[in-house]
C-alpha cells in the first residue's frame, strides 16, 4: 500500500507532497514526489489521502477502562487525589457503578468495554496508550488489541512498561526499586495534588534514589521549579495531564514544569479529555492564557517522538522514516502550519488511522479503498460517513461489532439497580479467554468505602459516554458548570471554539 499525501515525518522533515510505501506491518520507504518508488512497488494500490500524514498517537496516560463513564460533576476543589478517591460522590458515580457493571457483566461486559474504549482511541488518532490492563486466557494475560498497549506489546524489542498508580509507602520501596532495576519503562503517578502530601512523594522517589531515566512520572502538579529541574536532571520523563488536573485542582503545570521535553496524556473520561486531539486544545488554551508561547510543535511532538522515547519505543513508532512500524494518522489539511493542523484538527477530521499496517478506521471513501470491504462497519462523526475494521481473527473481540458493543453497554447501564441483560453480540473465542476481565485501577481504599456510601444516594443508571467532542453538543454547557476550570475555557471563546 502507498500513501500520498503531506508527510509529517517528526524526525525533522515535513514533504509537502510524498508517498509512504507500507509493506506488511512497516513503513519500506518515504519519497518526496517526483523522487523514483523503490524497486518493486508498480503494482502496489495507491492511496490519494488527500491529506496530512502524521505518526499515529500515543497516550501515555489512561485508566482506560473507566472510558465508559460521563464527565464526573466535581464537587468542589481538592488538594490531593486521595480526598476525591474517599468523597462519597466519588464512590456513587464512579466506584460503585463500575464495580456492580463489572462484577455483574462479567467477561460480555468487559469485552464491550474494551471494544468501544478501543474504537475511542481510534477516533481520535491513537495507535498507543497506556493504562488498559485487560486480561484474558490462562493467568490472565494482559490484552493485546486492535491499538498498541504499552503495557502489553505485541513486537519484539518493544519493553513492555510497568505502572503503579497508588502513591508509593516505604514498604514497597523495594519493590518498585526492582521494577526500576530491571530497565523497563515504569509508570508512576507522582505528586496527583497540590499539597505537601504529594509533594513528599516525590521527596522519597529522591531519597530511595529513583528518580531514573526509565520512570515516567504522571502529573507532577504538587512540585515545584526545582524539583522540576531535578527531574530533567535525572533523565525522567514527564507526563502531563492538564484537563485532568484543572478539572480536579483547578492548578496545571507551567512553562517552567515543562521547559523540557514532555508527553501528553487524556487521563481517563470522568475527569479528563476523550481523545489526545482534545487534550492538545486543552493544552494549547491553558499556554494562551497563561502567555506561554507553547508551540503547536511542542505539542506534535508530546504525542509522538517524546512518548516514544519515554517508552523506549522510538524505534519502532513516534516518527515517519523506513523501517519503523507502519502506525499512521491521515487528517484533513485546514491549517497551512501542518502542526497547527493537527492541534486544531477534531474527529471529524480523522480520515484514516492505521496500526501495525492495517486500516482500522477512517472515512469511508478512503477506507472503502484501503481495506477489505467484507469487513467494514458503517457510521458517522460529525455529519461525515465514517468505516471501522475491526477483523482480528484470534482476539477474543472478534465479532463484536461497535454498535453491538454500544447497544450492550447502554443496556447495561441504564439498570444500575440489577444485572446486565445478555448481550446480543456472539462470544467467539470464548473458550480461551472465559475469563476475559478488565482491571478497575481506581477503586481507592476499600475500607472508606462503606462510609462514604453512608452519605449518597446510590446511583440508578448512568450514561454512557458519547465517543466524540463533536457529536456531543451539550459537553461545552457541562464543562461550563465545572466549579475548577478556568474562566479561559468555558463559554463561547473557550474550547468551544475549537469545535466549531
Ligand atoms: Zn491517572
Amino acid at each position: 500500500m502507498v500513501l500520498e499525501g503531506k508527510i509529517v515525518t517528526m524526525a525533522g522533515e515535513v514533504i509537502d507532497r510524498g508517498r509512504v510505501f507500507v509493506e506488511g506491518d512497516r513503513i519500506a520507504a518515504v519519497r518526496a514526489q517526483g523522487s523514483p518508488a523503490p524497486a518493486g512497488w508498480d503494482d502496489a494500490k495507491v492511496i490519494d489521502t488527500g491529506g496530512v500524514i502524521y505518526p499515529g498517537l500515543i497516550d501515555l496516560h489512561g485508566h482506560l477502562a473507566y472510558n465508559v463513564l460521563p464527565l464526573w460533576e466535581v464537587p468542589r476543589r481538592y488538594e490531593n487525589r486521595s480526598d476525591w478517591m474517599r468523597a462519597g460522590a466519588y464512590k456513587r458515580d464512579i466506584t460503585v457503578p463500575m464495580d456492580h457493571l463489572t462484577s455483574q457483566g462479567g467477561p460480555a461486559f468487559a469485552r464491550a468495554l474494551v471494544r468501544y474504549v478501543e474504537v475511542k482511541l481510534l477516533m481520535g488518532g491513537t495507535t498507543v496508550a497506556q493504562g488498559l490492563r485487560s486480561k484474558s486466557g490462562p493467568g490472565g494475560t494482559l490484552y493485546r488489541g486492535l491499538v498498541r498497549n504499552a503495557e502489553a506489546p505485541d513486537e519484539a524489542g518493544m519493553l513492555r512498561a510497568g505502572t503503579r498508580v497508588p502513591d508509593l509507602q516505604l514498604d514497597q520501596v523495594g519493590q518498585m526499586r526492582a521494577s526500576l532495576d530491571s530497565g523497563d519503562p515504569y509508570f508512576f503517578h507522582l505528586a496527583e495534588g497540590v499539597d505537601e502530601k504529594a509533594r513528599n512523594q516525590f521527596r522519597l522517589l529522591q531519597d530511595e534514589n529513583l528518580l531514573r531515566d526509565n520512570l515516567i512520572c504522571i502529573h507532577c502538579v504538587g512540585l515545584g521549579a526545582a524539583d522540576h529541574q531535578t527531574l530533567r536532571q535525572s533523565a525522567t520523563h514527564t507526563v502531563w495531564s492538564p484537563f485532568s488536573n484543572l478539572l480536579l485542582y483547578g492548578a496545571t503545570l507551567d512553562k517552567e514544569a515543562l521547559a523540557g521535553d514532555f508527553a501528553l496524556g487524556c487521563d481517563w473520561s470522568p475527569s479528563g479529555s476523550r481523545n489526545l486531539l482534545h487534550e492538545m486544545k486543552v493544552a494549547s488554551l491553558h499556554a494562551q492564557a497563561a502567555g506561554w508561547n507553547l508551540s503547536h510543535e511542542m505539542l506534535a511532538r508530546s504525542v509522538t517522538v517524546n512518548a516514544a522515547a519515554a517508552l523506549q519505543w522510538d524505534e519502532h513508532v513516534g516518527r515517519i522514516a523506513e523501517g519503523m512500524l507502519a502506525d499512521l494518522l491521515v487528517l484533513d489539511s485546514n491549517q497551512v502550519d501542518p502542526f497547527e493542523n493537527l492541534v486544531r484538527a477534531t474527529e471529524r477530521d480523522v480520515r484514516l488511522v492505521i496500526i501495525d499496517g492495517h486500516p482500522r478506521y477512517g472515512d469511508r471513501g478512503v477506507m472503502d479503498t484501503a481495506a477489505s470491504v467484507q469487513n467494514l462497519e458503517f457510521l458517522g462523526v460529525g455529519l461525515r460517513p465514517k468505516a471501522l475494521d475491526l477483523h482480528q481473527p484470534e482476539s477474543p473481540l472478534q465479532g463484536i461489532g461497535l454498535q453491538a458493543a454500544m447497544d450492550f453497554l447502554r443496556s447495561a447501564m441504564s439498570d444500575l439497580t440489577k444485572p446486565p441483560p445478555p448481550p446480543l453480540f456472539p462470544m467467539m473465542n470464548a473458550l480461551a479467554d472465559e475469563e476475559f476481565s478488565v482491571e478497575l485501577d481506581m477503586q481507592g481504599e476499600v475500607e472508606d468505602f462503606p462510609l462514604a456510601m453512608a452519605a449518597a444516594e446510590p446511583r440508578r443508571s448512568i450514561p454512557l459516554d458519547p465517543l466524540t467532542v463533536v457529536d456531543d453538543p451539550d459537553y461545552f454547557d457541562r464543562l461550563d458548570e465545572q466549579p475548577n476550570l478556568p474562566q479561559d475555557f468555558k463559554g463561547p471563546e473557550g474550547l468551544r471554539a475549537f469545535y466549531h
